[in-house]
C-alpha cells in the first residue's frame, strides 16, 4: 500500500535510542541502538519527496535517498535494500559513520525548521535487516572473465572496487599488509562508532563472492611492485595515508607521548581478542591516567572517547582553533562532551614536561588572526598565556600524510602531487603508469569512507573500460595474425 509521506509536520525527528552515558562509557559497543521496523517506517515517512533532493545531491554517492525512504515507509524493505546497495558498497557502514550533519542530512530541506530526515539511521536499518534476512547474497557474475585485477589495500576504496570488479566477472585479488582486511574500518575507527562484526560481515560476503584476499603481504617489502604488475592485467593502488604529522617541540621524545593510530590500533586489536604487548604493558592503555589529546579532527574525537572507555582519570582535548572551526563532526564533539571529555579550544602545546616519562603539557592560548589564502583564519599564540595540564599519556592526532610510495616501491614513474598523494587523471582514475589506477585517501589525502567508496567505484568502472578496450583490441589482432600466418 502506498505510504503517506511528508509526515514531518506531525512526526518529530527521532534517532535510534542512544545508550545512556553511564552505560556506554564502560564498553566499546555502538552507542546507538537499531530502529524498530515501525520506527524506521515512521521516520522514513517524514520525507517530503523533494523534486530536487538536496540530500541526494550532497551524498558523495548520489544515493537515491527519497526512493529508498519511500520504500521503507511502505515496508518494502527488500526493494529498499536493492536500491540502497545499487549505489553504495557498504550502506550499513556509511549509515553509521558518515558525518551526515555535513552531507545528506545537513542538506535535507527539513533541517531548516523541522529537523532533517534521519537518513543515515534508515540506511543502516535497511541493510542490517537485509543481512539478517539473508537478502545479501554472494555475487555470481553472469560470465567469468579471464583477466585478473590486483588491488593494493583492503580499506573501503579497495573493497568497493573489488566488489564492483567481481560483479563484472574479473578475477579479483586484494593485497594488504595487515592480518585482517578492512583498513581503517577495522583498525582505525573504534567499535563504539562501528562494531567490528559489521565490517567482518562485509568481508565475508566478498570472500564468498570470490574475491581473493592476500593478507600480511606488504607491497614494496614482501612483494615488489614490478612483480605484482606482471601478475595482473590491471592494478589499483588504494593504500590510504598513514604517515602521522608530528609536532617538533621540547620534550617530544619523552615516553608516554604516542601517535593516535598506534593508540587506536592497539585498542581495536585488543577488542578483537589479539595479544597486544604495548597495550598490556600499559604503554598504550589510558586506564588510570591523565590523558591529553592534541588535535580537533575525527581521529582526535575517537582517541578521547577511547580513553574515556579505558578508564582514564581525566581526558582533555587541546585544539588550536575554536569549536566552529574544528574539522571533526559536531555530533562526535557532542558525544565526547556528554562522555566527560573537556575541550580546551584555542590552545596549542608549546612543550612536553617530565623526566623520562611525560608528566605535563605546557600549552598557550591561541587567537584567530587574519584569514589565509584559503579564507580560514590562521591561529596565532597569545603572548604570556602559558598554562600547564597534567598528562601521563599524550596522544598526537594531528592528521596524516601519504608515504613516499614511488620511493618505497622503487617506481619513480609513479607521479605524485605536491602533497605526496598519487597523481591521477580524475576522468579515468589512471596514474602516470598505464594500467595502474588509484583511489581513496592515497589520491585525496585523509578524507572519508564515503569518498573512498566513491573513488573505488569510479576506479572499478575505469578499469572495466580499460580491460574491455584491451580485450577488444586483442580480438582484432588475433584474426589479423591468423591471416598473416
Ligand atoms: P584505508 O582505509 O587506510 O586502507 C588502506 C589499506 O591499505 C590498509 O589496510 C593498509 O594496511 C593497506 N596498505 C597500505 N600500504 C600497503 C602496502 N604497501 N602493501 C599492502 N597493503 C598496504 N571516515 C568517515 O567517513 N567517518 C568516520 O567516522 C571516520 N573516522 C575515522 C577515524 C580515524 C581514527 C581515522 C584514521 C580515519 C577516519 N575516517 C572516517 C576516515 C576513513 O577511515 C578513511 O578516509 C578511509 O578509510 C580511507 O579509505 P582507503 O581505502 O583509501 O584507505
Ligand atoms: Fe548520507 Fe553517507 Fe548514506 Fe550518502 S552514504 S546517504 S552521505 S549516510
Ligand atoms: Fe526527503 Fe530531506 Fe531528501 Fe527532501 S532533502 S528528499 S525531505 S530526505
Amino acid at each position: 500500500m502506498p505510504a503517506k509521506m511528508m509526515q514531518f509536520v506531525s512526526v518529530e525527528q527521532r534517532l535510534p535510542d542512544k545508550r545512556p552515558v553511564g552505560e556506554r562509557t564502560h564498553d566499546f559497543a555502538e552507542i546507538y541502538g537499531q530502529f524498530t521496523p515501525d520506527r524506521a517506517r515512521e521516520q522514513a515517512a517524514r520525507c517530503e519527496q523533494c523534486g530536487i533532493p538536496f540530500c541526494q545531491v550532497h551524498c558523495p554517492l548520489h544515493n537515491n535517498i527519497p526512493d529508498w525512504l519511500m520504500l521503507t515507509a511502505e515496508g518494502r524493505l527488500e526493494e529498499a535494500y536493492e536500491l540502497a546497495s545499487a549505489t553504495n558498497n557498504m550502506p550499513e557502514i556509511c549509515g553509521r559513520i558518515c558525518p551526515q550533519d555535513r552531507l545528506c542530512e545537513g542538506h535535507c530541506v527539513l533541517e531548516k525548521g523541522f529537523r532533517s530526515v534521519t537518513i543515515g539511521a534508515v540506511e543502516r536499518f535497511i541493510v542490517d535487516t537485509a543481512f539478517e534476512r539473508g537478502w545479501v547474497r554472494p555475487i555470481r557474475p553472469l560470465r567469468e572473465r579471464p583477466e585478473s585485477v590486483g588491488i593494493v589495500g583492503a580499506g573501503p576504496a579497495g573493497l568497493a572496487a573489488a566488489e564492483q570488479l567481481r560483479k563484472q566477472g574479473f578475477q579479483v585479488h586484494v593485497y594488504d599488509r595487515y592480518d585482517r582486511a578492512g583498513g581503517l574500518l577495522i583498525y582505525g575507527i573504534p567499535g563504539f562508532k562501528l562494531e567490528k562484526p559489521v565490517v567482518l560481515r562485509r568481508i565475508r560476503y566478498l570472500e564468498e563472492s570470490g574475491v581473493r584476499f592476500h593478507l600480511r603481504v606488504e607491497i614494496g617489502r614482501d612483494l615488489s611492485f614490478a612483480k605484482l604488475r606482471r601478475r595482473h592485467a590491471a592494478l589499483l593502488i588504494a593504500t590510504g595515508v598513514y604517515k602521522a604529522r608530528d609536532v617538533e617541540l621540547p620534550g617530544a621524545g619523552l615516553r608516554g607521548i604516542v601517535k593516535a593510530l598506534d593508540y587506536l590500533t592497539a585498542s581495536n586489536r585488543k577488542g578483537l581478542g589479539d595479544e597486544v604487548p604495548a597495550f598490556d604493558s600499559g604503554e598504550l592503555d589510558a586506564a588510570g591516567k591523565h590523558v591529553v589529546v592534541i588535535g580537533g579532527g575525527d581521529t582526535a574525537m575517537d582517541c578521547v572517547r577511547t580513553a574515556v572507555r579505558q578508564g582514564a582519570k581525566s581526558v582533555r582535548c587541546l585544539y588550536r582553533r575554536d569549536r566552529a572551526n574544528m574539522p571533526g563532526s559536531m555530533r562526535e564533539v557532542q558525544h565526547a562532551e556528554e562522555e566527560g571529555v573537556e575541550f580546551i579550544w584555542l590552545a596549542a602545546p608549546e612543550a612536553f614536561v617530565g623526566g623520562e616519562r611525560v608528566e605535563a603539557v605546557q600549552a598557550h592560548r591561541m587567537r584567530l588572526g587574519t584569514p589565509d589564502a584559503t579564507g580560514r583564519q590562521a591561529p596565532e599564540p597569545v603572548p604570556g598565556s602559558s598554562f600547564r595540564l597534567p598528562a601521563d599519556l599524550v596522544i598526537k592526532a594531528l592528521g596524516f600524510d601519504p608515504e613516499d610510495l614511488p620511493g618505497l616501491w622503487g617506481v619513480p614513474e609513479l607521479a605524485v602531487t605536491r602533497w605526496g598523494t598519487i597523481k591521477i587523471d580524475w576522468s579515468t582514475m589512471s596514474t602516470a603508469i598505464p594500467g595502474v589506477f588509484a583511489a581513496g585517501d592515497i589520491v585525496r589525502g585523509a578524507s572519508l569512507v564515503v569518498w573512498a567508496v566513491r573513488d573505488g567505484r569510479d576506479a572499478a568502472a575505469a578499469i572495466t573500460r580499460h580491460l574491455d578496450a584491451r580485450a577488444g583490441a586483442e580480438r582484432q589482432v588475433r584474426p589479423a595474425l591468423a591471416l598473416a600466418s
